[in-house]
């Protein structure tokens, strides 16, 4: 029998960069997640070969303290949360402590940033000392040549057009979700969004297109402890794919068959089974009704009151598509979101 041994910091790193780190996407999401939770107003992208040569973001948030860029390295060292408690009613995109420290395991990584009030910046990269750099403020996190030293994932990666396209994508619901932000991606040189500060319309359309927000009724739907908003086309623009559906649960992107279900459901009258609604929905309830600790990328969630929150969408949709007069005249109750609990609908920072 062979012994057991203790595996290394990096090897332990690269096994949890299996989960964390899929694609140059992934890394694209955790690093414009933290860029986001650091406050930033403004945060700018340049991705070079699909993201798989390089993935620079720079922002102009809080930035990190000359003496914590080597925890923020780390994992399992986090600013986000410091208790159960705090897991239970995570008001952050990130809280595991673990993106930055499975990304420098299989890429070239450095972090320069610029703590508020700090006379000069700091750069550092894994196992280094942090040296003095020059940056005016926030945070630039740089990760060159994914899968650099484990070229057994790099032969998983896809064309540099397919991975940019999945880089593009996390950029829309980073964008999507936050149109208060103002953020650019450019691709080998060329700018492909650049977006102001916006409302959340003017957001929509950028990155859907006039033409869809033309064909969907605004959804508003609140039930105290329960908010939806959003866009949901209208029948005449229904479409072949699932691809421009985007739901956001407390500003997060996730993929839910629940939610998915419950919207498919609002349109069963209306729509052709083999044609797909497009919209854009945000539902936001108390954190502590959602648990977004169910998978490391956090794509997936799990409600509390699963069966509350598929009618309280449902029968939202439902309402905005007869309102319009795209379905059949139908009998629409109030949705039944009292059933969900004590919880009150916290505002979000
Ligand atoms: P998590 O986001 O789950 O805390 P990460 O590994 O993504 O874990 O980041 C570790 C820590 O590094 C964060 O908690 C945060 O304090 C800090 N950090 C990372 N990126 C930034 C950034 N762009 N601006 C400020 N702080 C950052
Ligand atoms: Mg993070």
């Amino acid at each position: 029998m062979p012994h057991i041994h203790r595996l290394s910091d990096l090897l332990v790193n690269q096994i949890a960069a299996g989960e964390v780190v899929e694609r140059p996407a992934s890394v694209l999401k955790e690093v414009l997640e933290n860029a986001v939770d650091a406050g930033a107003r403004a945060i700018e992208v340049q991705l070079e070969q699909g993201g798989v040569r390089r993935i620079r973001v720079a922002d102009d948030g809080c930035g990190i303290a000359r003496d914590e860029l080597a925890l923020a390295l780390e994992r399992h060292a986090t600013s986000k949360i410091t208790t159960l408690d705090d897991l239970e009613h995570v008001g952050t995109m990130g809280f595991r402590g673990e993106a930055l420290a499975a990304i420098a395991a299989v890429a070239r990584t450095s972090i320069t940033s610029r703590a508020e009030g700090a006379s000069h910046a700091w750069r550092i990269e894994a196992g280094r000392e942090p040296e003095p750099a020059a940056l005016d403020h926030g945070t630039v996190v740089d990760v060159a040549d994914l899968y650099y030293n484990t070229p057994a994932r790099r032969k998983f990666l896809k064309t540099e057009s397919t991975e940019f396209a999945h880089c593009d994508d996390m950029f829309r619901r980073v964008a999507l979700a936050r149109p208060d932000i103002g953020l650019q991606l450019a691709h080998n040189g060329r700018v492909i969004h650049r977006l102001p500060p916006s409302p959340p319309a003017a957001r929509v359309a950028a990155l859907m297109g006039d033409d869809f927000l033309q064909h969907a009724r605004e959804v508003q739907a609140d039930a105290g402890i329960l908010r939806l908003a959003g866009f949901a086309s209208l029948p005449a623009y229904s479409r072949a794919s699932r691809d421009a559906q985007y739901f956001f649960v407390n500003g997060r992107f996730v993929r839910d068959k629940l939610l998915a279900h419950a919207v498919r459901e609002a349109y069963a009258d209306i729509l052709h089974g083999a044609r797909h609604p497009a919209y854009v929905l945000f539902l936001e309830l108390d954190p502590a009704g959602v648990d977004v600790n169910v998978h490391p990328a956090k794509i997936e969630v799990r409600f509390r009151e699963s069966r509350a929150v598929h009618q309280f969408v449902f029968h939202a949709v439902r309402r905005t598509l007869a309102e319009s007069g795209a379905g059949r005249a139908a009998e629409v109750s109030a949705p039944a979101a009292t059933e969900i609990g004590r919880a009150s609908c916290r505002e979000r920072v």
